[in-house]
């Protein structure tokens, strides 16, 4: 699969403007996180300066009691990373723990927002509701909605590329950095989104930017392909692993490779849609199975197999060279050095936010060893 093109510069300005992304470490990465987001991030590499964020502090707001695993999923995310071709020679890892100014951030933003603002969020509703969360979750759950806004305006980046999801969190997040401009660097609330930062706001206005497949079904043909439901095809899941998923997937409907089949309702032509490149031999396939030209659904599923261990492949072969401890500590070098620069760039923003809240006392520095 090609990935979209970047979206044109939105400013005049030689250095390069900023992306923000990042995921939570709540298990390994699939195919749903690389058509929505992933595949943007590698393109958008060489044309931005970006930032790519592991939200290990967001993992405990429903895994509190899980620790390891949440350090593992770092590690295994990280990799993941690489193996799809995200560099850390041109761009920045970011582990969110180690980045005090977005906690702190979160705390100034937290009283920007009212509380049933974010409670009304669609995202969140849902995420309770399918994660089985009940009305037990921690406060600290809501709250992640606030934290993200921090992870994303620490950056002041300009595009954030996400799934569809997500846009309801970039929404809030757009709120947040406007009541911030207007309340405390005198930012008209008429102003454009593209001329606050002119005006003298600390935050420009992100957007989201959301990839080829905003929402790529699940291998039960009904859900999101999710990280917890167990429908989901891992980047870093073998040819034959590949083989098995797709070939238990439900088409929709019982039929006779001889009888017309119903391209809509088959969840396997979503796939072939979105991971084989040649548009002819998809619109041959659809044409064949319409009509019922004997071509059965082993067909359709073989020719997408094919495709996604393809896109896979040379995935595979990167993460091969990150096996073992020796990769594992490969992993968190590239995420210390990433998370320095960021914590240059993230300070930097709190010190303007600071300064503009009338509370630029005095400067610091933040150092790791
Ligand atoms: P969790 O269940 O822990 O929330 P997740 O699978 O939703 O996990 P996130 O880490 O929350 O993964 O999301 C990372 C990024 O991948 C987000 O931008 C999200 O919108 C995108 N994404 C996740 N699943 C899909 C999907 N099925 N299709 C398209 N984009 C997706
Ligand atoms: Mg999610």
């Amino acid at each position: 699969m090609t990935p979209p093109p970047p979206p044109p510069e939105s400013s005049a300005s030689s250095t390069r403007r900023r992306v923000l992304t990042g995921d939570t470490p709540t298990g390994r990465l699939h195919l749903g996180h690389w058509v929505g987001s992933v595949a943007n991030r590698v393109a958008m590499q060489d044309e931005y300066d970006c930032f790519f964020l592991i939200a290990n502090m967001h993992a405990f707001t429903t895994r509190a009691d899980k620790p390891g695993e949440i350090r593992e999923s770092t590690i295994e995310i990280v990799k993941d990373w690489l193996s799809a071709g995200v560099d850390p020679e041109r761009s920045t890892f970011v582990l969110q723990t180690e980045v005090p100014a977005i906690a702190e951030l979160s705390w100034f933003f937290s009283m920007l927002i009212p509380f049933n603002r974010v409670m009304r969020n669609p995202t969140l509703k849902t995420e309770i509701d399918t994660k089985g969360l009940g009305d037990t979750y921690p406060f600290g759950f809501p709250m992640y909605t606030v934290g993200q806004c921090a992870d994303i305006l620490a950056f002041r980046p300009d595009w954030v590329p996400v799934g569809e999801d997500q846009v309801a969190h970039i929404e809030l997040c757009r709120e947040v950095a406007r009541k911030f401009d207007v309340t405390y660097c005198g930012v008209n609330s008429k102003a454009e989104d593209e001329d606050f930062e002119k005006e003298g706001g600390v935050f420009p206005i992100p957007r989201a930017l959301v990839g080829k497949v905003g929402r790529l079904v699940g291998t039960d043909g009904t859900n999101k392909m999710s990280k917890s439901l167990n429908n989901a095809i891992f980047l870093s899941d073998t040819p034959k692993q590949v083989k098995k998923k797709i070939g238990q997937m439900y088409p929709g409907q019982s039929r006779e490779p001889t009888e017309p089949g119903n391209v809509e309702i088959n969840p396997v032509f979503g796939y072939a849609d979105t991971f084989i490149e040649d548009e002819a031999q998809v619109a041959e396939l659809k044409d064949r199975y319409r009509k019922g030209d004997n071509l059965g659904d082993g067909h359709v599923k073989a020719a997408v197999i094919e495709a996604v261990n393809e896109l896979l492949d040379p995935m595979r072969e990167r993460r091969a060279a990150l096996e073992g401890p020796e990769g594992d500590a490969k992993a968190v070098e590239i995420l210390k050095a990433g998370t320095a620069r960021a914590n240059e760039v993230a300070e930097e923003t709190l010190a303007m936010a600071k300064e503009a809240m009338g509370l630029g006392f005095w400067g610091r520095r933040i150092t790791s060893d």
